[in-house]
């Protein structure tokens, strides 16, 4: 694969690291025995019933939140771990080239297409 297309999409995955961290680092404290694993804080708006309530909806929330990004987070972290490896942009399945449309619109793909509908 094109150096400078693997350097591009190194640039993207890292910008987009650096954005899921800051994300999760708002309302997650880091767990720093595990890199990149966030655990959610739970909130304090004050000690009155309806503050409680809203309390335990925004941790909920956050919660499905965190897991969201930490999954994005985990796919962006492999796809530069690839890079590193000189794997990147070969599929993990079937270990054919993906499409370099796909990785432009997706980065941290590292299936093809094909593999990734058979999922
Ligand atoms: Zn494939």
């Amino acid at each position: 694969m094109d150096q400078n297309f693997i350097k591009e999409m190194e640039t993207k995955l890292k910008e987009q690291q650096k954005n899921l961290r800051n994300d999760l680092a708002g309302f997650a404290e880091k767990n720093v025995h595990k890199k990149d694993d966030y655990n959610t804080k739970f909130p304090n708006y004050g000690s009155k019933d309806e503050e409680n309530a809203v309390e335990v909806a925004d941790f909920q929330d956050n919660l499905s939140l965190e897991s969201d990004l930490e999954k994005n987070l985990a796919k962006v972290d492999k796809a530069l771990e690839r890079i590193k490896q000189g794997a990147y942009g070969k599929c993990e399945r079937c270990g054919k080239k993906i499409d370099p449309e796909r990785l432009q619109a997706f980065p941290a793909a590292t299936t093809c297409l094909n593999c990734k509908n058979l999922t």
